[in-house]
C-alpha cells in the first residue's frame, strides 16, 4: 500500500515533466510499483494493461530478463567508457553497426545521445556544420509541420510546434519555420491522399520561397506519423513525395522516428514502409525499449562526409559525457534481439488485432475517427460526428476519460485535442488487445 508520506515527499520534491505543477500538487502521484509484459501494476496494487507503453516506449514489454542480464553483465564488466579521446567499448560499436545493417539505404553513421530531443538537438548542430563545410552557412532556416513534436530541449522545442514548449520559455523561433500538417481527418483540401499531398508540397514550396528560397534552407523534419501531435497519419506516399522535393531543392530530409522506430508501426523503422532514405534520422524510446536512456542520430555516407571532410584534423565539438554509454548499447543490443526473435512479428499480429478492434468502436457516438498504424493509433473524439466538432479544448475532459480509463484498468494517452492515444507494447497478447479494446469501450461509454 502507497504510504501518504510518499506522495507528500512527491509533492514537496518531484518536479514532472509537462506537468501542470499546481494540478499534480492538487492530484497527487499516480505512482508505479512494478510491471511484467504489458501488465503495470500501481502501488495500490492495481492492475492495468499498459496501452501506451510508458511513453510510446517500452516497446519490448516489460519484465525481459536477458535486458536485465545484459545490463547487469556490462554494468559489471565495465559500466562507463567515454567515446572521447577515440576510446570506445563494444556494445556501443556493435549496436552502431547493427543499427547501420538495418537501416534503410546509406544511413551508416550512428550518433549516439541520451534520449530523442538531444537526438533531434544534435541533428540541428550536425546540419548546421554540413553547411558550413559546403560553404554554404546561410542555409540556417529550418521547416517542420505543425503538430510536430521534436523534443523540449531548447533547440528542439523551436521545431515542435506545440506552443506549451515554447511560451514563456524564450526558446528562438526566428530560425524555423512551420507548414500545416497533412492531418487526413481535419485538412482543409480534404481527405483525398492526392489532394493532401498536393497541398503539402504547395505549402513547402511557398514556405522556401517565404524564407527567400531554397538556399536559405537547410533541413526539412517530418515524423512518419506525428505522434505527439495526436497521431496524425499521412496519407501513403506523402513522406515519398516531400522527401523527394527536398532531394530536388537540396534540402536535407530529416526523418524523426523517435516514436515510430522499433516495431511501433510494423517495420523496424516506419520509412522502411514509406520507402524513403531520408538523410538524417533520429530514434529514441524502442532503441533501448526505456529500459535505460538512449537515443541516435543515423547519418547518410554523404553527409557524415562532409561533416568530416569539413572538420579535417579538427574535433568536430559536439559530444556528451554520456553519448554511446555502454550498458545502454548492451541494452539496445539485447532488445534488438528480441525484436528480431519474435516480437517484431508478434508486433505486427497485435498491431491488425488492435486496429481492427478500434475500427469496430467507429459507430460510438462519440468517435470521430479512428486511425493508426501498427501498433500506433488514436481515436479522435468529437460531440458531433456530423460536424466533426473537437472536445471542448481544455485539459479537464481528457483528464477525465484518463481518470476513467485508469480506473477500468487501462492506460491510454489522454491528449487535451479529444484525442486517445495507444502504443501498447509489440508482447501484447490477443487477450491483451481485446483488453484494450473493451475497456475502450467501457470508458467511451462512461463518457457519453
Ligand atoms: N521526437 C519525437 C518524434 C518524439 O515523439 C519525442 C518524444 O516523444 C522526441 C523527439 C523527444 O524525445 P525525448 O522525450 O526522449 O527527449
Amino acid at each position: 500500500m502507497l504510504s501518504n508520506s510518499l506522495i507528500e515527499l512527491d509533492r514537496a520534491h518531484l518536479v514532472h515533466p509537462v506537468a501542470s505543477y499546481r494540478g499534480h500538487e492538487a492530484a497527487g502521484a499516480r505512482v508505479l510499483a512494478s510491471a511484467k509484459g504489458a501488465i503495470v501494476t500501481d502501488a495500490s496494487g492495481h492492475h492495468l494493461v499498459d496501452g501506451f507503453a510508458g511513453l510510446w516506449c517500452v516497446n519490448a514489454g516489460y519484465g525481459h530478463e536477458s535486458i536485465v542480464e545484459a545490463a547487469a553483465r556490462q554494468m559489471r564488466q565495465l559500466p562507463y567508457a567515454t567515446g572521447y579521446f577515440s576510446l570506445a567499448s563494444e556494445p556501443a560499436i556493435r549496436l552502431a553497426a547493427a543499427l547501420a545493417e538495418r537501416a534503410p539505404g546509406d544511413l551508416n553513421h550512428v550518433y549516439f545521445t541520451l534520449g530523442g530531443s538531444d537526438a533531434v538537438d544534435s541533428t540541428v548542430r550536425f546540419i548546421h556544420y554540413y553547411w558550413h563545410a559546403r560553404g554554404q552557412p546561410q542555409r540556417d532556416q529550418f521547416i517542420t509541420l505543425q503538430q510536430g513534436y521534436h523534443g523540449s530541449s531548447t533547440v528542439g522545442a523551436g521545431l515542435t510546434a506545440l506552443p506549451a514548449f515554447h511560451a514563456n520559455f524564450g526558446v528562438p523561433l526566428n530560425w524555423q519555420h512551420k507548414i500545416p500538417s497533412h492531418y487526413p481527418y481535419r485538412n482543409p483540401v480534404g481527405s483525398d491522399p492526392e489532394a493532401i499531398i498536393a497541398a503539402s508540397l504547395a505549402a513547402l514550396q511557398a514556405k522556401i520561397a517565404e524564407v527567400g528560397g531554397p538556399e536559405r534552407v537547410a533541413a526539412f523534419y517530418a515524423e512518419p506519423i506525428q505522434g505527439s501531435g495526436g497521431v496524425l497519419v499521412p496519407p501513403d506516399g506523402w513522406m515519398k513525395a516531400m522527401r523527394e522535393r527536398c532531394r530536388q531543392y537540396g534540402i536535407l530530409f530529416v526523418a524523426d522516428e523517435v516514436i515510430t522506430g522499433f516495431g511501433r508501426t510494423g517495420p523496424l523503422f516506419a520509412c522502411t514502409d514509406d520507402d524513403i532514405v531520408p538523410d538524417l534520422m533520429t530514434v529514441a524510446k524502442g532503441l533501448t525499449s526505456g529500459y535505460v536512456p538512449m537515443g541516435a542520430v543515423l547519418m547518410s555516407d554523404h553527409v557524415y562526409g562532409v561533416i568530416a571532410d569539413g572538420a579535417g584534423a579538427s574535433a568536430v565539438g559536439h559530444g556528451y559525457t554520456y553519448s554511446a554509454h555502454p550498458v545502454s548499447a548492451a541494452v539496445g543490443l539485447a532488445v534488438l534481439d528480441l525484436y528480431e526473435n519474435g516480437l517484431l512479428e508478434n508486433g505486427r499480429r497485435a498491431g491488425a488485432r488492435l486496429m481492427a478492434g478500434l475500427r469496430a468502436l467507429q459507430d460510438h457516438p462519440l468517435v470521430g475517427e479512428v486511425r493508426g498504424r501498427g501498433l500506433l493509433a488514436a481515436i479522435e473524439l468529437v460531440t458531433d460526428k456530423e460536424k466533426k466538432t473537437p472536445l471542448p479544448a481544455s485539459a479537464e475532459p481528457s483528464r477525465r476519460i484518463f481518470d476513467r480509463a485508469w480506473a477500468n484498468g487501462l492506460v491510454i494517452r489522454a491528449f487535451p485535442t479529444g484525442v486517445l492515444g495507444y502504443a501498447p507494447p509489440l508482447c501484447c497478447s490477443e487477450i491483451e488487445i481485446d483488453d484494450i479494446i473493451e475497456r475502450t469501450a467501457r470508458t467511451l461509454d462512461q463518457t457519453l
